[in-house]
């Protein structure tokens, strides 16, 4: 019952990678940890994440699980919720992780109010530091409670995404910089990579 299963090691290894220890953080770690534990962890493409934001977690996963933006088999939806979804194409098994705060506890609403001060930018050094003592107190409820209580887990819906390929690249006929063809749109005849057709159609 309870707690992390992770080592203190492999913990350390986040941080270090990550740079700072904070609650985000905590989440991708047990995100990471229940893909351990129920996939193992991807040597190469076996294993492929969607991660449906881009916040400090997807670190952790990145991280523990061999899932890597680099590699291809971590792909980043901006939907900007903490949802996490894991597939094994071996046996096309898939999960779906959401963060549920509320199962919890939440964060309490001291450490809320301070948050909404240090956005507006009116943190005290003393209010800061309280701050600071609810983050990581929040940080270890998230560390220490069952997995099942940090995530809704769901099976994931949908097939298991394609594997990475190799795309055939495309001048852009603007910039001249070479492209993904898959990245590329055409415009007034055109080829142009993105941020040129972005650049050109809001002129029109
Ligand atoms: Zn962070
Ligand atoms: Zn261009």
């Amino acid at each position: 019952m309870g707690g992390t299963a992770l080592s203190q090691e492999q913990i350390q290894r986040v941080v270090d990678f990550h740079g700072h220890w904070c609650p985000g953080l905590a989440i991708g770690i047990r995100a990471g940890e229940f893909v351990l534990r129920e996939f193992g962890r991807a040597a190469d493409e076996e294993i492929v994440a969607v991660v449906e934001t881009d916040m400090c977690g997807v670190d952790a996963i990145q991280m523990l699980t061999g899932c890597t933006l680099g590699k291809g088999n971590l792909l980043h939806l901006d939907h900007g919720k903490m949802a996490f979804r894991f597939y094994r194409r071996s046996d096309e098994k898939g999960v779906r992780l959401v963060f549920d705060a509320d199962r919890l506890g939440g964060p309490s609403d001291a450490m809320a109010a301070l948050q909404q001060k240090r956005a507006a930018g009116t943190l005290t050094a003393e209010e800061r530091q309280a701050l600071d003592t609810h983050r990581a107190e929040w940080s270890e409820r998230i560390m220490g409670a069952d997995l099942a209580d940090v995530f809704r887990i769901r099976p994931a819906a949908g097939p298991v995404p394609r594997r990475a390929r190799l795309m055939q690249s495309l001048a852009c006929e603007a910039c001249g910089e070479k492209t993904m063809e898959t990245r590329t749109r055409r415009f007034e005849g055109r080829t142009l990579c993105l941020p040129c057709f972005e650049r050109l159609d809001r002129r029109v």
